[in-house]
């Protein structure tokens, strides 16, 4: 058969929630994927050519896919970076760079690349225990801090807002290891810029979106775009996203978290190096979703359109308290009757209390209504324990 840029195997390490998105994004074009991963149940398993049932840090697994996929991708970046290093160093292609993914595996990595590429981000110190935090913050100004461990953190996992005082007074037991100590933004609005950059250098920022977290979970309730912030406002924040990605000389689609203080001051909080929660909605928000945008960078075609159709709200939908386990789904009927209100059920076997099961993407004629339909949507929908 005669070549073309959707012969080519992508494998993908991680098979979840977004790896089943990218995958879904690339099915027109009948781009076949590969998958790896430990959950024998993953969400992207069924559209896999092949899956490999495996740990994402096994070198042997990571082996096997590079061995049967042309290009690899990764939706999660708790994997083997090491061997991903090697198998750059042997000609594999790799997108986004191990090298980039190295940097932000690590906080402290991240951390200190923005601040050496004048990216700003809040002001921080690195401590190796518990015990060298109170004199760290002695350099630093506010009430409340922000502790993060440098390694292994993920979804507010690894993450403590700790007033002074509690610091202070020796109150404070984490276990010990590498540590980033931060300055607290009070009252942040919390930002997200999806930017995609090709093999070809060619950038592309999405319009900000608004994150509104749940404050028990530490995990986004729902999100929405336009963000509601000035027009210059929304370019600093892409300006300051893009030039992160370009600095890192990242090729892929990346996730910039950002914050804005209360006098318009903006900072970096991070960056994930794969489509993202953040970005779901560009699936019926935007021109070109984030997954199609990572297909084509993967197969190396020109970048899509970003904009926005329309005002967007994305909201999760968390398993909720009391239900573990086999669960059936109940209440659908507000969302089928709900113009341009679209769900994305994951596909996971089993829930438990705020596992990310689904999402939810409404349009409407403005955020407030969109956001009211959502809120209905997700108040009847239901997870009821299932027994056989
Ligand atoms: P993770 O990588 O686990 O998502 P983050 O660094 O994004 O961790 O932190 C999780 C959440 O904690 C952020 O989305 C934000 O709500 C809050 N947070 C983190 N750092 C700060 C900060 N410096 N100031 C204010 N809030 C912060």
């Amino acid at each position: 058969m005669k070549f073309n840029p959707f012969h080519q195997k992508i494998g993908i390490i991680g098979g979840g929630q977004l790896g089943k998105m990218l995958i879904e994004s690339g099915l027109p074009w009948n781009v076949a994927y590969n998958v790896l991963d430990p959950d024998a149940h993953a969400p992207a398993r069924r559209y896999a050519d092949t899956f490999i049932h495996g740990p994402l840090v096994s070198k042997e697994h990571i082996l096997g896919l590079a061995e049967i996929s042309d290009i690899l991708t990764y939706e999660i970046e708790h994997i083997d970076v090491e061997t991903l290093i090697e198998l750059k160093a042997l000609g594999k292609r790799i997108i986004p760079d191990p090298e980039v993914l190295r940097i932000i595996q690590n906080k402290k990595f991240q951390k200190e690349f923005y601040a050496s590429n004048n990216l700003e981000t809040t002001q921080f110190r690195i401590v190796q225990s518990m015990n060298d935090v109170a004199s760290a913050i002695e350099t630093l100004s506010g009430e409340k801090f922000v502790i993060k461990s440098a390694q292994g953190g993920y979804d507010g996992k690894g993450v403590w807002i700790v007033p002074k005082s509690e610091i202070l007074n020796g109150k404070l037991d984490l276990p010990p290891m590498e540590y980033v100590v931060e300055e607290f933004v009070e009252n942040a609005t919390e930002i997200a810029v999806i930017v995609a950059r090709s093999q070809d250098g060619e950038i592309e920022a999405y319009p900000c979106v608004e994150m509104e977290f749940d404050p028990k979970l530490n995990l986004v309730d729902h999100l929405f775009a336009p963000a509601n912030i000035s027009s210059a406002l929304e370019d600093s924040l892409k300006d300051l996203a893009t030039r992160a990605v370009q600095k890192l000389d990242g090729v892929g689609v990346f996730a910039v978290e950002l914050f804005v203080d209360q006098s318009g001051a903006i900072f970096i909080n991070e960056i994930a190096p794969r489509p993202h929660n953040s970005g779901h909605q560009t699936i019926e928000g935007n021109t070109t979703s984030q997954y199609e945008q990572l297909n084509r960078i993967l197969l190396n075609l020109p970048l899509g359109k970003t904009d926005l159709l329309g005002p967007v709200v994305m909201m999760n939908l968390l398993g909720q308290e009391g239900v573990e386990g086999d669960y059936t789904l109940t209440g659908l009927e507000e969302l089928f009757k709900t113009p341009k209100a679209n769900l994305h059920w994951y596909n996971k076997t089993s829930t438990r209390p705020g596992r990310k099961m689904g999402h939810l993407t409404v349009r409407a004629d403005s955020v407030e209504i969109a956001l009211q339909h959502a809120r209905k949507i997700r108040r009847a929908l239901q997870m009821k324990p299932f027994t056989r």
